[in-house]
C-alpha cells in the first residue's frame, strides 16, 4: 500500500472535516439528541444555531459560545451519529472542532510542547502503575518487554490493549486468559510505544498525532491476520472516526477492520460457553457506556451466558465513551457515580461490575464503603471458568495511603528500577483520580 502522491495525513484529515462541514445540513438534530447539553450549559440554546457554530469553527471562524461550549463537554456517547439523517458524525464533527480550537489558541510549537506534556504524563503513569503490580513475565505477556520471544505462529488478530488498561492490568490478563481459553491465538500490543494519537490530536498537534498513530497502525497490521481486536473505547473511536478513514484516503485502502473485545468475545459465545461451567451465584449490575455501539448489549449477553449469574438494571442513564471522558463535567461526573452507588445499593446486588478500566479505577475504591463488590465483568466471566487474576489495582487503591501504597509495591518498584520521587507522584495522582471522593454511608 503507498501513499497517494501528495496527499498526507493532514491533507487527507482536513479534506474529511470540510466535506463533513459540507455534508452537515445543520439541521441541529444531533444537538437535540445529546445527553449532555444540559450539564454543558447550552440547553436552551438554538440547535440549529449550534450546529452553524461548529461547522463555522470546522471553516476555521470562531463558531459562537454554545458550540464552543458544547464541543469541549462532549462526552462521547455517540447518540448524536445515531440521530444524524445524513451520513455525518457529529462526534467526529465536534473532536475536530476541538482540534481546531486547539490550533486556534496555541502555535505549533506550543501544540506540539503541549501534545508532548500530555503524553509523557500517560506514558508515566502507565509504566509505573503496570510496573507496580506485574513481574517481568507478565508484563512480558502483556507486550510490554522489548526482549519477548517473538512468536512464529500465526495468529489469528492482533488484541490492542491501548495505554490505560496495564494500569489495571488484572482486566487485561483476564481478557488473554480467556481467549486463551477458547482456543484463540493472538499476538498483544499496547502500551505507550504503540500510541493511538489522541493525547496529540486534543492539543492540535495533527502533524505528530497522525504519525504516532500511523507507526502504531503499521505495527497493528504487521499479524497479517488483517483484524484487529481492541479493549479501549477511547482507541477504538480514535482509529475507526479518525485514523483509519484518514488513512485510507491517504494510502487507498484501509489496513485493517478493527472490532471491540465485547463484540469479539460475544460473536465467539458458542466456544466460550462450554468453558462457562461453574455457577457463579450472583446479583449484578452493569456500569454501562455507549460510546462504541454494541458494547453494552454485547456485555450484558455474554453475562447472561453465566450461570448462577442475575443481571440487574438498576435504571441509570448510560452516558459517554468511559467515565474518564466527563472530564469538562465534574459535576455530573459525581452526580452519576453518586446516583448509581446509591441505586446499587438499594438493589441489594452483590457486585456493581464495568466493562471498561477507567471505569474500574474510577469506582473501585468505594467498595470500601459500600455492601456490595466493585468488579470488571471479565472477573465474573473468569470466574465461572476457573480464570482469577489478583485485582492488585483496587488493593492498593483502598489503602487511600501513598506511604502505605510504596511500601507495599518497594520490592517490584526497585526489581524495575523505578525512580522513587517519581513512582511517589504517580501514586499520588493514583489517589487524586477519585472524582466521588469515598466516604463512609450512613
Ligand atoms: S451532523 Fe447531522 S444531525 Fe447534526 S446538524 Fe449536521 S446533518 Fe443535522
Ligand atoms: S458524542 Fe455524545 S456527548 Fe458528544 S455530542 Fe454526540 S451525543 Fe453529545
Amino acid at each position: 500500500m503507498s501513499d497517494q502522491p501528495g496527499v498526507t495525513f493532514e491533507s487527507a484529515l482536513s479534506e474529511r472535516v470540510r466535506a463533513m462541514a459540507d455534508a452537515c445540513t445543520q439541521c441541529g438534530k444531533c444537538f437535540e439528541v445529546c445527553p449532555i447539553t444540559e450539564a454543558a450549559g447550552v440547553a436552551d440554546a438554538r440547535p440549529r444555531e449550534v450546529l452553524a457554530g461548529v461547522v463555522d469553527i470546522l471553516r476555521l471562524g470562531d463558531g459562537n459560545e454554545a458550540a464552543r461550549k458544547w464541543a469541549n463537554a462532549c462526552v462521547l456517547s455517540g447518540e448524536c451519529i445515531k440521530a444524524c439523517d445524513y451520513g455525518v458524525n457529529p462526534r467526529f464533527m465536534l473532536a475536530m472542532a476541538r482540534s481546531t480550537m486547539a490550533r486556534a489558541r496555541n502555535d505549533p510549537r506550543e501544540q506540539r510542547r503541549q501534545g508532548v506534556q500530555d503524553f509523557r504524563k500517560v506514558a508515566r503513569d502507565v509504566t509505573h502503575i503496570s510496573r507496580m503490580q506485574l513481574d517481568d513475565q507478565l508484563l512480558a505477556r502483556l507486550g510490554q518487554k522489548a526482549d519477548a520471544p517473538p512468536s512464529d505462529a500465526r495468529p489469528d488478530f492482533v488484541f490492542y490493549t491501548g495505554c490505560n488498561v496495564l494500569k489495571t492490568p488484572h482486566i487485561a490478563l483476564l481478557a488473554l486468559d480467556v481467549m486463551d481459553t477458547i482456543g484463540a491465538t493472538y499476538q498483544v500490543m499496547g502500551g505507550p510505544s504503540h500510541c493511538c494519537g489522541v493525547v496529540q490530536i486534543r492539543t492540535g498537534d495533527v502533524e505528530t498525532s497522525g504519525r504516532f498513530a500511523q507507526a502504531t497502525m503499521d505495527k497493528l497490521a504487521g499479524s497479517k491476520s488483517g483484524q484487529v481486536v481492541s479493549w479501549c473505547p477511547s482507541c477504538h473511536i480514535q482509529f475507526t472516526e479518525t485514523t483509519l478513514p484518514t488513512v485510507e484516503k491517504v494510502r487507498g485502502a484501509k489496513p485493517f477492520e478493527m472490532t471491540p473485545f465485547m463484540l469479539y468475545l460475544r460473536a465467539n459465545l458458542d466456544r466460550l460457553r462450554p468453558h462457562l461451567r461453574d455457577r457463579v451465584p450472583m446479583r449484578i449490575a452493569l456500569h454501562k457506556h455507549p460510546g462504541v455501539h454494541g458494547v453494552v448489549e454485547a456485555a450484558e449477553d455474554i453475562l447472561r451466558a453465566v450461570p448462577g449469574v442475575e443481571l440487574v438494571d438498576l435504571k441509570q442513564p448510560a452516558v459517554g465513551a468511559m467515565s474518564n471522558y466527563f472530564r469538562a463535567l465534574p459535576a455530573l461526573r459525581r452526580e452519576l457515580q453518586q446516583k448509581e452507588l446509591d441505586a446499587a445499593e438499594a438493589a441489594g446486588i452483590d457486585a456493581l461490575v464495568a466493562v471498561y478500566h477507567a471505569d474500574h479505577r474510577e469506582l473501585c475504591a468505594h467498595e470500601a464503603v459500600r455492601p456490595f463488590q466493585i468488579l470488571n465483568m471479565l472477573e465474573i466471566v473468569g470466574a465461572s471458568m476457573g480464570l482469577r487474576r489478583d485485582d492488585k489495582y483496587k488493593r492498593l487503591k483502598m489503602m487511600n495511603d501513598a506511604d502505605a501504597i510504596a511500601a507495599d509495591c518497594r520490592d517490584l518498584a526497585i526489581r524495575h528500577g523505578l525512580d522513587p520521587e517519581t513512582t511517589r507522584a504517580v501514586i499520588v495522582s493514583m489517589l487524586e483520580e477519585q472524582p466521588l471522593p469515598v466516604a463512609p454511608q450512613s
